[in-house]
């Protein structure tokens, strides 16, 4: 009953003070959701919907794309709907989305060809395997930053087309359609109008070009992806058309694209060269701002496009930790030690210090910068004095020393040295985990207060093509951790990582 006077009182106050909004469709791995910021950058009214996940085959990930799209519309009425406003008040949209994964659609009708092959999924490992063996690898690294993995869209599209009868025939007469996320959900915004991507998107495909700022023709060919299936890329802040459905949202204009890690660099804006945000959810995904350089790492990192503006491409390195607070969830899981992940923190400071113990949550293989597929996870410098205190708290400086890891390489690789590490996603909520962060780097950790830093983003880059939100936020809307460990115990704790890591690789 309170709830609903309260929620009536803060309609009314929004509807006479005629705010203006700005809405954030983020289009996520399991969920859709749409936030509606208003003018002060704050989150006012946000609605979500998670969606099914189809795993036909091990290693195999699905999603149905009328499923993603429906949910979508249907979290963005609710939110237009709960905030008891009209179209005329929202300014913008901001489109962010899971990246990588594709649709492939009829250019007739609208209808999918084929589930969507989802980011996650690895059937085409054996087809990026051939590409290895062609000879492709370094071209593709030259060519759009990445490395060849089946990750990334290109293999996933071409698979469509081999697996779908008389799809090759009909993507050769132009009936057919491909697309990221984002490209599927515009497409069906406007009613087939546009068909575009912005380039952050685009060059998670293995198909762009990051320095021609182009899709690439020679990886066109070798896949077999004519260029009639794809969309033309368009920056990440402007006027790409309006909503031209029957619905609430007709007539906003959608102004604003990027995949969600991009979309959450700048969110934390993190808008110079050498700036960096490290999402700390399932795994850890961290990019440094590399602003017009494309930096080709040595360490085993990705280069990436972080936007598109005004034709002008800003890259990025980005590094990814598989396994973080997925390591919190298998103590909740696993080992059964926490009833839920929060509780890691009370867990872990129970004690002073992990005494020695280490936990290399090496579940599936080791990422950058160590790049061993087989390493197992391992624990180290077990006493008979260890309890599960123990294991909490050296599991979550787990995720510190992994992030440590990445950020050197990337400041190896860049020669950028970084002076805040900005922070965001489920696991940054732990005070303790980010304490340990800005002692384990000596460097200050910045947790915003907004921590829907990816929706934020996708609206700040709808939100400056209508020059909306003209006074950007600043740090000192920020939490900050600052270093307070001493040198020496810094570097012994430090050594002992490196030295369970050594252990811990297979070879
Ligand atoms: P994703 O987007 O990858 O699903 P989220 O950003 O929602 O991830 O974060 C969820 C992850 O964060 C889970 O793996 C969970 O174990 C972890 N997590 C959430 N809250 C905490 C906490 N207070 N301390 C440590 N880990 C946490």
């Amino acid at each position: 009953m309170y709830w609903k006077l309260i929620h009536c009182a803060v309609v009314l106050i929004h509807y006479f003070s005629a705010m203006n909004y700005i809405l954030a469709l983020d289009q996520g791995t399991t969920s859709s959701r749409a936030i509606l910021f208003d003018e002060s950058q704050q989150p006012a009214f946000v609605a979500q919907q998670e969606f099914r996940q189809f795993y036909p085959q091990p290693g195999w990930v699905e999603h149905d794309a009328i499923e993603i799209w429906k949910s979508q519309l249907a979290v963005a009425e609710e939110v237009i709907q709960k905030a008891g406003i009209t179209s005329e008040s929202i300014k913008a949209i901001g489109i962010t989305n899971q990246r990588e994964t594709v649709v492939v659609w009829d250019a007739e009708t609208g209808r999918p060809i084929h589930r969507a092959i989802v980011w996650q999924d690895r059937r085409t490992a054996e087809r990026c395997d051939q590409m290895k063996v062609d000879g492709m690898e370094p071209y593709i690294r030259k060519a759009t930053g990445l490395v060849c993995d089946a990750y990334f869209s290109g293999t996933k599209i071409s698979r469509i087309l081999d697996d779908v009868p008389g799809a090759r025939e009909r993507a050769a007469k132009g009936e057919l359609r491909c697309g990221t996320i984002d490209s599927w959900l515009i497409w069906k915004l406007t009613n087939g109008a546009h068909h575009v991507t912005d380039a952050s998107n685009a060059s998670r495909t293995m198909l762009f070009n990051i320095s021609e700022g182009k899709w690439d023709q020679k990886l066109l060919e070798y896949l077999d992806v004519p260029n009639s299936l794809l969309p033309e890329v368009v920056s990440s802040s402007g006027l790409v058309g309006r909503v031209s459905i029957d619905s609430p949202l007709k007539g906003i204009p959608i102004c604003g694209i990027a995949g969600d890690q991009q979309a959450a660099l700048y969110g934390q804006q993190c808008l110079v060269p050498g700036e960096v945000k490290n999402t700390y959810g399932t795994g850890c995904f961290m990019l440094m701002n590399t602003g017009d350089k494309q930096i080709s790492s040595q360490n085993g990192l990705l280069t990436t496009v972080a936007w598109q503006i005004d034709d002008r491409i800003t890259y990025a390195l980005e590094g990814s930790v598989f396994v973080a607070g997925a390591a919190i969830q298998w103590l909740r899981d696993g080992l059964k030690i926490i009833d839920e992940s929060p509780d890691s923190e009370w867990l872990a400071s129970k004690i002073e210090s992990s005494e020695g113990v280490y936990v290399v949550p090496a579940f599936v293989g080791l990422g950058a910068p160590y790049w061993d597929m087989y390493a197992k996870g391992a624990i180290y410098g077990l006493t008979r004095g260890t309890t599960k205190a123990h294991i909490a708290r050296a599991t979550l400086e787990s995720l510190a020393y992994q992030t440590r890891d990445v950020l050197d390489a990337m400041q190896q690789d860049s020669g950028l040295n970084l002076s805040v590490l900005k922070a965001d996603g489920g696991a940054s909520a732990n005070e303790l985990l980010m304490q340990f962060q800005a002692d384990i780097l000596n460097t200050n950790v910045a947790r915003p207060e907004v921590l829907e830093t990816t929706a934020l983003g996708a609206a700040s880059l709808a939100a400056r093509a209508v020059n909306a939100w003209t006074n950007q936020s600043t740090t000192s809307d920020m939490q900050i951790f600052n270093p307070e460990m001493d040198d020496d115990k810094r570097q012994e704790l430090y050594s002992g990582w490196k030295d369970a890591i050594r252990r811990t690789m297979s070879s």
